[in-house]
């Protein structure tokens, strides 16, 4: 008996240590000496990636795939993490684009993000200051979210390396911000819960710049709503009195809608596309359908706006004798991001410096800034003169600001502490959502700014393995500050779907053409050379 009694406290003294031998391990030490070293070993594996930054910036450039349509770029990268160790969940959120991938174990969990998806008609081949359309029609990179995913994917494979090197716990996520110019899927994640047990989430967009800023970034949220009416057809001309017209209905709503405008705050900003106005004239319309964004700062604003908009659909219904429904295609909430992270973030973002640009990139941006008239300065009184050079402030909260455009990262950055870093991938002054935001997107440019953008990302992913401290306050600033007062309400209830149908014709009409321009690598350095582009043509020849 006492024998049996020796051997069960034998064992839990030797469990103990063990526990406590894994604590330390877990709790390992570094100053501030370590630290630096190992950013700089970081640092340095990361600039031994540049050739698949490019690769990765060029491969999703040629792609051109609009948001939920992302299904080359989506099986690509999936790939690559996979190749790389990383599981991968696909299709989560019941997007059939979308992915989870997870490398590493216990905590604390870090995710990082990027958007993936590009413009409509905005087609371009790159290093070329003038319009120079792949295909003609086809969608483009006109955003520059061809960019980011190498930003993340090679900042957490050097990090990753070095993981495996120090024995350091924790877990790296990574995901793609599918359909971000629909707004479409950053909230269902939250809302699928593939956020619940996440610590801290960096997210990486395309710049000018390169930067981070905390709280409230001064953009607007929004709801993407479209409004179906349906009425009777007829004759147009032969019997006009015995139809119902869905498009009149869409008229008068969006007459509606624009006389509320003068009774709307300064802040708002609402527009809208017709995306079914009918077939042909003759026959008088019995479904039209019209597509709202309705954006403001604040949730009750959107929300004020989201219901006033739902009243003048219901009016115009009544005037036409027609019948309407609505549904919610995307919304992103107002943005507020994290305080500790964007210090972190900064202070690494100095450590690495702007990209060197050369002649060639200069004059490109140069001829891109003419081409489109950029203005001589920027909205914070910055000149616009080529490439920045010199890394702006970090910045807060805005005191006030009149508005603007819109991310549903920030459906992330109410759940949890979330931060982006702006990469300088591409070329100041440009007007966004344009084929000429496409033009420096697969050139030095956009793979210099990706580089730069994975050496903070992975030298603040270091901070975020090594100091817990920087994760305690991260949630405290979460917690005690940013959530405080404001509550996160979703736009989104428990049954609405993805739309994922969004674009599905679009791609579907351009997908075969834009095949025979898809970068093959393994033939061609960059995919300016693959298009047989003079890097930069500036004039026309
Ligand atoms: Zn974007």
């Amino acid at each position: 008996m006492s024998k049996y009694l020796f051997s069960i406290k034998t064992f839990f003294v030797l469990a103990i240590i063990l526990l406590c031998s894994m604590q330390t391990m877990a709790q390992k030490k570094y100053t501030e000496k370590d630290l630096a070293a190992l950013k700089q070993t970081l640092m340095q594996t990361v600039a031994g990636k540049s050739k698949d930054v490019q690769v990765m910036v060029d491969q999703i450039f040629s792609f051109a795939e609009l948001g939920f349509q992302e299904v080359e770029t989506s099986k690509y990268i999936t790939s690559v993490l996979t190749k790389n160790g990383f599981t991968v969940e696909n299709g989560i959120a019941n997007i059939p684009t979308a992915w989870m991938a997870k490398w590493g174990s216990g905590s604390p969990v870090i995710a990082l993000g990027s958007d993936v998806d590009c413009i409509p008609k905005a087609s371009q081949k790159p290093g070329v200051a003038y319009k120079a359309p792949i295909v003609e029609g086809a969608p483009g990179h006109g955003e520059g979210h061809n960019s980011g995913q190498a930003v993340i994917i090679y900042a957490a494979i050097a990090m990753k390396e070095l993981m495996e090197r120090e024995k350091l716990p924790g877990t790296i996520l990574i995901w793609p911000g599918i359909a971000e110019e629909l707004v479409g899927t950053k909230a269902w994640y939250v809302r699928d819960g593939y956020f619940k047990d996440v610590d801290a989430c960096i997210f990486t967009h395309v710049s000018g710049d390169f930067n981070s800023s905390y709280g409230d970034n001064g953009g607007n949220g929004l709801v993407s709503v479209r409004f179906d009416f349906e009425g009777e057809a007829a004759h147009a001309a032969g019997q006009p009195w015995r139809a119902k017209s869905a498009l009149d209905a869409v008229e008068l709503m969006n007459v509606g809608w624009n006389f509320k405008r003068e009774h709307l705050k300064p802040t708002n900003r609402s527009h809208y596309v017709i995306v079914d106005g009918g077939d042909q004239p003759n026959v008088v319309p019995s479904k039209a359908s019209v597509w709202y964004y309705f954006r403001e700062r604040t949730y009750e604003d959107i929300k004020m706006n989201y219901e006033s908009g739902i009243k003048i659909a219901e009016g115009a219904a009544m005037m036409t004798n027609t019948k309407m429904t609505h549904q919610m295609l995307g919304t992103a909430w107002p943005g507020h991001f994290n305080k500790p992270l964007a210090e972190a973030m900064y202070a690494n973002i100095k450590k690495v410096g702007m990209p060197t640009w050369d002649e060639k990139d200069i004059a490109l941006a140069k001829g891109v800034q003419a081409l489109v008239e950029a203005p001589k300065k920027d909205q914070q009184g910055n000149p616009i003169d080529g490439l920045n050079s010199t890394i702006d402030t970090l910045k807060g909260s805005v005191a006030f600001s009149w508005g603007g455009g819109s991310d549903d990262i920030a459906d992330i950055s109410w759940n949890l502490p979330t931060i982006v870093l702006r990469f300088p991938a591409n070329i100041p002054g440009t007007k966004g959502h344009h084929w000429a935001d496409a033009i420096a997107m697969a050139t030095p440019i956009a793979h210099k700014g990706s580089l730069v953008g994975a050496e903070a990302t992975a030298m603040t992913l270091l901070d975020l393995f090594t100091k817990p401290s920087l994760v305690v306050d991260a949630k405290k600033y979460f917690k005690e500050v940013q959530t405080k007062e404001t509550q996160y309400i979703p736009f989104i209830t428990k049954n609405d779907p993805p739309a994922i149908h969004l674009n599905k014709e679009i791609q579907g009409a351009y997908r075969s053409q834009l095949e025979k321009f898809y970068y093959d690598p393994s033939k061609f350095g960059t995919y300016l050379e693959q298009l047989g582009v003079t890097y930069p043509t500036i004039k026309k020849p």
